[in-house]
């Protein structure tokens, strides 16, 4: 018999799965210093919100104020409003890949589906994927596993618990818990894309298709996506009935007929203004809502979310409203909407580390829509930006696990401030925690020549609370720290405002909120969504020289990052930030004068 090709690697920390959350924590882990497998079973990375299947990202900011996730997750976010005011699926695609794929201690394996493990008590010793583009065998030995497939792929390849389904009131005494259990989720569903064109459009539909004559065969869905700009056929959605896993290649069937019948409902039963719209694409591989949630050490329920709770090991966040859609999902009336439950939140919640490791396999974490969380919770930590989020803790914790030599849940008990201050300085938000900074030193002076620029030192670093927490300053007006005697000045570290809330992208209010965009208008100006114009775009760091004039020691005329981190390296006795344009200046807002800088952070180091 012939031998498989096969190919062995060794790493600190291997993830499966590179939708959103395994993305992050391959890139978090991997900058920490991690050397990191990610095995990713599709052509592309980002899940959900691939080109493959089409779902915009949201998050905690979609639905409380000043709330909007920081980190890598705005890294990414940033760069896309840049490079694709478009909202083009492929270059998003170019996004997600030229971060990892490029990002030097990741070996990124695509095309490779994670199919076994090998187990060595309760501890993973490796896992093997199939690629099937090369035909070839990887198999991954690591220290820490991190399961980000959102199916929990480990829990069936070991004996890792977990959960299906619905929990009854009881089980956690949630609210919203059922009755009594039951083992239905939330289904699966396929997009549409479409865009108006200036002439009649005709659309055939495959004779396989369902066909649709009246709303009410449709089950009174709301189909008014044409004419409002940030909604979708997200309700062409089956499964949840069933089992989201093993039943995936029929209901991918299903939602074909469904879908393709959808849009000849659109075209030809009925006026829907319709007539000059043009099919772009109908997704083939469904995305999935929910299927098996892992147990961990703590499990997250609807009272936590709803009271905000703030866990001594939060290391992320969600405020998604609790989103939990009914099982029957298609095949349900739309006429009382698509949901079961559905509640807003008015305050983030924690999402502790004890939810993102297993309860009995002591070197597997995960994160994203397979956390330990109750169903009910689940439904709202599973959006994209709070998955990102979860695995930029997840790669943070895992680094540092493996840099101690502890599992995940010693880590956790012992290096939690650890932990969550590395997730802080790297630009990520915990409520309830204030990032530490060394005090300045008493021979040091922060100053302005404009305004007080004493909240720059602060640990406060984005619009919070009904508090700005930022230093405006006029470009071109320097904030400075003296020393007494020559220091070494090795970094600094600066934290832009990013508009979080997207107050100031000259967009439509009613698009700002959703990254990319599946139906498109003629009269609609979807480049206008823009860039936050208050980001600060071009500035200098200066040192202080011996005869008092100043060098530059940095400056660049392009950031586009929020955390800005850069070594300087110098003896001086004065360091000081010349904020010199923001994006303000490149547009019609400098007619009212010229730009305000606003900064949440400057320090050096
Ligand atoms: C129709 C629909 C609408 C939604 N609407 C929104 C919305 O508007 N905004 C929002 O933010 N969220 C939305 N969600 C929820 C969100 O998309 C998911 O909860 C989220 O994608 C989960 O992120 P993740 O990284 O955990 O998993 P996924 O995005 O599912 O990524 C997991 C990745 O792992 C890969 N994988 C799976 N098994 C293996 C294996 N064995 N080996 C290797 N790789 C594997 C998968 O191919 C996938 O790429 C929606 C979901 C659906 C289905």
């Amino acid at each position: 018999m012939k031998q498989k090709h096969e190919i062995f690697h060794n790493a600190d920390i291997c993830v499966v799965g590179g939708g959103l959350a395994g993305m992050l924590t391959a890139v978090s882990a991997a900058r920490l210093g991690s050397k990191v497998v990610l095995m990713q079973d599709r052509p592309v990375l980002g899940g959900n919100s691939s080109s493959e299947i089409r779902m915009w990202v949201s998050g905690a900011g979609s639905r409380v104020r000043n709330l909007q996730e920081t980190g890598i997750v705005e890294e990414i976010m940033l760069e896309n409003m840049y490079r694709n005011p478009d909202r083009n699926f492929s270059v998003w695609d170019s996004v997600l890949y030229e971060k990892v794929r490029f990002e030097p201690n990741i070996d990124l394996l695509l095309n490779c589906a994670c199919c076994n493990a090998e187990n060595d008590g309760n501890a993973i010793r490796s896992v093997t994927g199939f690629q099937l583009t090369t035909y070839t065998w990887h198999t991954v030995l690591a220290k820490i596993f991190v399961d980000c497939s959102g199916d929990s792929i480990l829990s069936e390849l070991t004996d890792a618990e977990y959960m299906v389904g619905r929990e009854a009131k009881e089980t956690f005494g949630e609210e919203f818990g059922l009755p009594a259990a039951d083992r239905h989720t939330m289904g699966m569903s396929l997009m549409i894309q479409a865009h108006e064109t200036d002439h009649k459009c005709t659309f055939i539909p495959p004779e396989w298709a369902y066909v649709y004559h009246t709303d009410e065969e449709m089950h009174f869905k709301p189909h008014e996506c044409l004419e409002k700009i940030n909604t979708n056929f997200y309700w062409i959605e089956l499964g949840g009935m069933g089992d989201t896993i093993r039943d995936t290649e029929n209901i991918r069937d299903e939602l074909l007929k469904i879908a393709f019948g959808v849009w000849d409902h659109m075209k030809n039963h009925g006026e829907h203004g319709a007539d000059n719209w043009e099919l772009d694409w109908i997704g083939f591989l469904p995305g999935k809502r929910e299927s098996r949630r892992y147990i961990g050490d703590y499990i997250l329920t609807q009272n936590d979310v709803e009271t905000g709770r703030v866990f001594p090991d939060t290391v992320a966040y969600g405020g998604w409203q609790i989103d939990n859609h009914l099982p029957g999902g298609f095949n349900m009336s739309g006429r009382d909407g698509a949901h079961l439950q559905k509640r807003r939140l008015t305050e983030p919640y924690g999402i502790p580390l004890r939810s993102l490791y297993s309860k009995n396999i002591s070197n597997l974490m995960f994160a994203g829509r397979n956390i330990s969380a109750s169903h009910v919770a689940f439904s709202t930590v599973r959006v994209m930006a709070t998955c990102g989020v979860m695995g930029q803790a997840a790669g943070t914790a895992a680094t540092i696990a493996v840099r101690y030599g502890l599992t995940p849940r010693d880590a956790c008990a012992e290096k939690i401030r650890e932990i969550q201050n590395q997730l802080m300085e790297d630009d990520c938000f915990l409520p309830g925690f204030q990032r530490p900074i060394a005090p300045l030193s008493i021979s040091a002076k922060l100053t302005a020549a404009w305004g007080d620029a004493s909240v720059l030192h602060n640990g406060i670093e984005r619009k919070i609370w009904g508090s700005d927490n930022g230093y405006w300053g006029m470009c071109g007006k320097p904030i400075t720290y003296t020393f007494e005697k020559k220091t070494h000045i090795s970094s600094f570290r600066l934290v832009a405002d990013s508009d979080l809330d997207r107050e100031y992208t000259d967009g439509n209010p009613d698009v700002l909120n959703i990254s990319m965009t599946l139906f498109r208008r003629r009269d609609y100006n979807y480049t206008s969504f823009g860039f936050p114009k208050c980001l600060l775009k071009s500035f200098r760091v200066e040192a202080l020289n011996d005869d008092g004039t100043w060098r530059t020691v940095y400056e660049t005329d392009k950031n586009r990052s929020r955390l800005i981190r850069e070594n300087i390296n110098v003896d001086t006795t004065a360091v000081r930030l010349v904020p010199l344009a923001t994006y303000f200046s490149d547009s019609l807002w400098t007619t009212f004068g010229s730009a305000q800088a606003h900064i949440f952070a400057f320090e050096v180091r």
